[in-house]
């Protein structure tokens, strides 16, 4: 099926349309019109060439929500008319333990989980992601959505902001009677602030933005530091048992340890595409510290966190663009001015 969509063909080249073939449903495929689709700073790492490995045409976009149009003859969970979510990944081996355990993100398998967008395909171009006007995906990577028609647009960022900050929030243990630390206020941060306090913990925020405080409040925060004030930073030297840095460029990590308590760890999901300058072991071993690393989350938990939020009231704070306006956006995401994500009214690209 030829599907319009909106492709990077170089890093330098400014994006445009495109036209992209999506196949027809198999037995357990579900095929989806795409209503919005959010926009993640790893699109923008992943276009521009600032990872390695991108093939180009890069059509980017893995915060899907869409509307079933067809169904293959084994699907059971969905049928069409249904709003369903498509996030970080469409394919992953199966059967490699990673996958069994409902995380995928972590497969095992010869190729690992394949990508929404950019992601491996025996013999083919790489996936083609949500900038797009359609797409066809197993039912195991598809998501129920159980939010009100009137908040889908906002809830597209669940896909990967609210999973990447929802896994870890999770695994480290977030909730009542825990300081939790979120650095850099932007998509991820800001969900990582919304999800963290209706988990129950303390949270303080980091940001670099002055202009944010009041609006990290808003969305939750117990506290507010500016990180480049070294005296509002001191003040919370050595008390925190988690924070999760969401940074989309390189810094310095020992500012953040400086500040965990004994066994506290700093999670890392930015992807920056240069490495933070080394950070300081002393600071690690003389409390037992620990830096780690999280990765979107697995199927399975990505639901979890969509029920959740359907039940707490929770979405994402957003700012709808068309299609046509990504060039403005991404220099707008490189200058932090984001409020807190921008969504692709899907609309647009077919106008
Ligand atoms: P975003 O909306 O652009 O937000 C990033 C925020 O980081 C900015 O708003 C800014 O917050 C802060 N920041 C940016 N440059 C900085 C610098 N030089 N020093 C200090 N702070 C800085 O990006 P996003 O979509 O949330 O993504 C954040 C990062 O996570 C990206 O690298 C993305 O690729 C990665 N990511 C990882 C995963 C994963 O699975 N691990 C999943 C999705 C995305 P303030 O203005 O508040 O300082
Ligand atoms: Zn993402
Ligand atoms: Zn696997």
């Amino acid at each position: 099926m030829q599907t319009k969509a909106y492709a990077a063909q170089s890093p330098a080249m400014p994006f445009g349309p495109h036209s992209i073939d999506r196949r027809e449903p198999g037995p357990k495929d579900v095929a989806i019109e795409i209503l919005y689709c959010g926009v993640c700073h790893s699109d923008l790492h992943t276009a521009r060439g600032e990872w390695a490995g991108t093939q180009y045409p890069c059509v980017p976009g893995h915060e899907i929500i869409g509307k079933v149009t067809k169904v293959g003859s084994g699907v059971t969970r969905f049928k069409p008319g249904q709003i369903v979510g498509v996030g970080c990944m469409v394919d992953s081996c199966r059967t490699c333990a990673q996958c069994h355990d409902g995380l995928e993100q972590y497969c095992d398998g010869p190729v690992g989980f394949t990508g929404t967008y950019n992601g491996p395909v025996g013999g083919g171009p790489n996936t083609y992601g949500g900038y797009s006007a359609a797409i066809t995906v197993d039912e195991h990577f598809v998501l129920n959505i159980s939010h009100a028609e009137k908040d889908l647009a906002a809830v597209a960022p669940l896909l990967c902001a609210g999973i990447t900050t929802w896994s870890p929030l999770r695994h480290w243990g977030a909730g009542p009677g825990k300081k939790v630390g979120i650095v850099g206020i932007g998509g991820l941060g800001h969900m990582g602030v919304k999800l963290s306090h209706a988990l129950g913990a303390h949270i303080v925020a980091f940001t670099t933005s002055a202009a944010k405080v009041a609006d990290a409040k808003a969305l939750g925060a117990d506290e507010v530091v500016v990180s480049k004030d070294e005296a509002q930073m001191k003040k919370h030297l050595n008390s925190f048992d988690l924070i999760l840095d969401t940074v989309s460029a390189s810094h310095i990590l020992d500012a953040f340890t400086a500040l965990l308590k004994r066994d506290g760890a700093l999670v890392l999901v930015g992807g920056a595409p240069t490495p933070h300058p080394s950070p300081s072991v002393h600071a690690l071993v003389f409390k037992r510290r620990a830096i780690a690393g999280s990765l979107i989350g697995g199927i399975p938990e990505t639901q979890e966190m969509l029920d959740f939020c359907a039940q707490h009231g929770i979405t994402s704070d957003i700012e709808m663009i068309k299609m046509q306006d990504i060039e403005a956006v991404y220099a707008r995401m490189l200058k932090n001015d984001v409020k807190y994500r921008f969504v692709i009214d899907m609309a647009s690209l077919k106008s």
